[in-house]
């Protein structure tokens, strides 16, 4: 059985950021990583590797090279928690046991709530952004339609990066054009929800551009089957219940998503099978030593890897004055952003808290499109990620 000071489980966006600002704050810690993939993602370049301006390679590195010096990287997976005797166990049936847990395995992927699209997609029109897998296939099948419907979907609950399943679309819809085919295109965007984005100031100027783009929206349609012999793509109404099939000759799918099942099956879960912790001080409601951010908490806020730029730090200081047994007095307030692309050379960069209200960094309106905002979303946020970011530096 081993031990560690303190255990973060999963070393993705949140859970190397998090480790970073750790050693950097007190190198005496004793960290470990469970994380089993061997490959890290910067996945908001997905977006735009489905645009056909990156490879897919090109997002990914070595998880070895990733996770921070003196911090342990145990290459496993965890498949439950007992919290009462401070314990994980993984998928090679060892047991970890701590003194301080952080909880970060991210969101998981429910590609099987939709019926027929694990087995399509990827393949003959049905594309996705969602897995490093398939989104190669995206730019594919934009860049090979000619003619038809192109149907991008968004579906009903939480899902990482609430403005994403637009931004493909806007991509695809300047594509069309600049290839000269976009009168034979007809690009329509689907969504479960009753609205194209949460927060007013920016919901305005993206049904201008929907408008602008000929792009129709069409609220309150769940994808709930892909029938890919017959092209066909089934929804559920969200109000009337009723059945409504659209032929597709493309269609980028926004998969369901929810809490990993190996968290809402424990005792760290609350509600909606999230890590339940105060959303301020993002520490567990019920285990003390339990901090958790990222896709998998319960903050109730945009998941995105920008609010976990904010948490980070927050999480880091409470977890030290907690150690020190000092009040916890460093708060989150929900910030989180969503660098909205609306085509090849235009971004709505969208920041905000959990009031709803704008948190904008620029002295300028960042809900007018700009292309100095679609450079930073293309050069300067990856640069900031990788060299800034997980090192626990921004
Ligand atoms: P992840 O980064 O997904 O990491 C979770 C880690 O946990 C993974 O490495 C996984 O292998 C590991 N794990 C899973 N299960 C276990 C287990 N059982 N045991 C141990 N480890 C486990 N964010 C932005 O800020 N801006 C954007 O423009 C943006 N665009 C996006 C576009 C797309 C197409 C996508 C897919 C995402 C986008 N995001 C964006 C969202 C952002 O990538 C996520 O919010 C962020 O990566 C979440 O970080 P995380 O650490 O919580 O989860």
């Amino acid at each position: 059985m081993a031990h560690h000071q303190i255990v973060i489980v999963g070393g993705g966006t949140a859970g190397i950021t998090v480790a970073a600002r750790l050693r950097n704050a007190a190198p005496s810690l004793d960290v470990a990583i469970i994380e089993p993939s061997e490959k890290h993602y910067y996945q908001p370049l997905w977006t735009l590797v489905g645009g056909g301006l990156f490879k897919p390679e090109e997002s990914g590195r070595d998880e070895a090279d990733v996770v921070p010096y003196g911090v342990k990287w145990l290459k496993d997976r965890v498949e439950t928690f007992d919290p009462n005797s401070n314990t994980v166990t993984t998928a090679s049936g060892e047991k970890v046991t701590y003194d301080y847990l952080i909880v970060a395995p991210g969101i998981q992927i429910n590609w099987d709530k939709v019926k027929g699209l694990k087995e399509s997609v990827g393949k003959e029109g049905v594309c996705s952004n969602y897995s490093i897998n398939t989104v190669a296939s995206t730019w594919e099948f934009i860049r090979n339609l000619k003619e038809g419907v192109a149907l991008f979907t968004q579906p009903a609950g939480a899902v990482k990066c609430g403005g994403a399943p637009q931004k493909i679309c806007y991509l695809a819809e300047d594509h069309f054009r600049r290839s000269g085919v976009r009168d034979k295109i007809e690009v329509i965007f689907t969504l479960a929800g009753p609205r194209l984005f949460a927060v007013d100031k920016y919901r305005e100027v993206l049904e201008k551009v929907a408008q602008r783009k000929g792009v129709e929206p069409r609220f309150r349609h769940n994808l709930v089957e892909i029938r890919s012999a017959s092209k066909e793509a089934i929804y559920r109404h969200m109000d009337t219940d009723e059945e409504i099939v659209i032929k597709y000759d493309m269609i980028h799918v926004t998969p369901p998503m929810g809490a990993p099942d190996f968290v809402s099956s424990s005792e760290l879960a609350g509600e909606g099978g999230w890590v339940d912790v105060d959303k301020h001080t993002l520490q567990h409601t019920r285990f003390a030593n339990v901090y958790a951010l990222g896709d998998a908490s319960s903050l109730p806020t945009s998941k995105t890897g920008a609010a976990i730029r904010k948490q980070a730090p927050v999480l880091v200081s409470n977890l030290l004055s907690n150690m020190n047994q000092e009040p916890q007095v460093a708060s989150y307030d929900g910030y989180t952003s969503c660098p909205v692309v609306t085509g090849y050379d235009s971004l709505v960069l969208a920041e905000f808290d959990y009031s709803g209200q704008p948190a904008e960094t620029f002295p300028f309106d960042q809900a007018k499109e700009r292309f100095s905002m679609f450079l930073l979303k293309k050069f300067g946020l990856p640069a900031m990620y990788w060299h800034g970011m997980l090192h626990g530096r921004v």
